[in-house]
């Protein structure tokens, strides 16, 4: 079966990651580095180690994930009592309080957000390495879905960050981000990296690969 469409790669094109300029593939490319004719970018056929690098990301995402989880996000005094909260004892707080919205939108984005992300990017890893790939539009699908959701789990750390302003500001009593903002920081941060480091375009090299 013939594929419906070529792709750059098989015209012999490569388009320029920093200008999207499409010329033709210096004969140089994979012996050294090429260059964009146009704004002098390095080019590449895909981004490079992309898969290794991929994963590298998001297991160290993944192990952030644990004391983001773990360690107390906020640490609380009032009048001789401190108190610390990790993100689920933040979500069960405000569940017990009566604001179950509040407690759906940090479980969300602090807890269920992140872990869909590892899922999908292992989920695509994985289809790439072992060729599982049967519906690529979908799989592009979910990797869009994955860079786009990036910045909303960011929200928690917003949050803090008010409660912190608040605090100082002084209209509550002292609260301070505890370690567990870092690791969470950092959570978010590797996974749009990780995220950004795949390369979609290997989901669909695997379905030309079929075809040929
Ligand atoms: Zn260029």
């Amino acid at each position: 079966m013939k594929p419906i469409r070529s792709s750059a790669l098989q015209l012999g094109l490569v388009s320029c990651h920093d200008c999207h300029l499409l010329s033709r593939r210096p004969k140089t490319l994979g012996h050294g580095a090429a260059h964009c004719p146009r704004c002098g970018g390095e080019l590449h056929q895909r981004k490079s180690n992309s898969i290794a690098r991929t994963w590298a990301l998001v297991l160290a995402a993944m192990v952030f994930y644990i004391p983001a989880n773990v360690l107390p996000m906020t640490i609380t005094s009032a009048v001789g009592t401190v108190s610390a909260d990790t993100i689920m004892s933040g979500v069960i707080y405000f569940m017990q309080h009566g604001s179950w919205e509040i407690a759906l939108v940090i479980f969300t984005a602090s807890v269920f957000v992140p872990f869909l992300k590892f899922i999908i990017l292992i989920y695509l890893l994985l289809s790439v390495q072992f060729k599982w790939v049967k519906q690529p539009k979908n799989l592009t699908r979910l990797y869009r879905f994955t860079e786009a959701v990036g910045r909303w789990s960011m929200l928690d750390i917003y949050v803090v960050t008010i409660l912190v302003a608040l605090v100082k500001l002084g209209f509550l009593a002292n609260i301070e981000a505890g370690p567990a903002a870092l690791y969470f920081a950092l959570v978010v941060v590797t996974t749009m990296i990780a995220a950004e480091s795949f390369d979609p375009r290997l989901i669909w090299d695997v379905v030309e690969k079929k075809h040929e």
